[in-house]
């Protein structure tokens, strides 16, 4: 991702991040002053996600959408990022 005009750019999904939701990634994974929760992965999401902070593709650790590098998930942001951040839709 690339920080622009006050929010975050997802290069990979082709979208602005929301304020909020960058607020709430940066709390988690950057400041990392409020531990993500883990949430089971929603059927059909396991897609490609990245780490925010680290920019590693996340790796399916006991259900859970983890970072390789610093281990936090992401499975707590994936409803709201496809839903109200709603990516395009990219194959590999
Ligand atoms: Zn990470």
């Amino acid at each position: 991702m690339i920080e622009s005009l006050d929010t975050l750019f997802c290069v990979r999904g082709n979208m602005f991040l929301s304020q909020n939701m960058l607020n709430k990634l940066n709390e988690s994974f950057i400041l990392q002053i409020r531990p993500p929760k883990n949430h089971e992965l929603l059927t059909g999401t396991n897609g490609n996600w990245f780490c925010p902070n680290h920019g590693e593709k996340m790796v399916n650790k006991n259900g859970y959408a983890c970072c390789p590098v610093c281990n936090l998930s992401i499975s707590e942001f994936i409803y709201e990022l496809t839903r109200l951040n709603p990516h395009l839709n990219f194959e590999h």
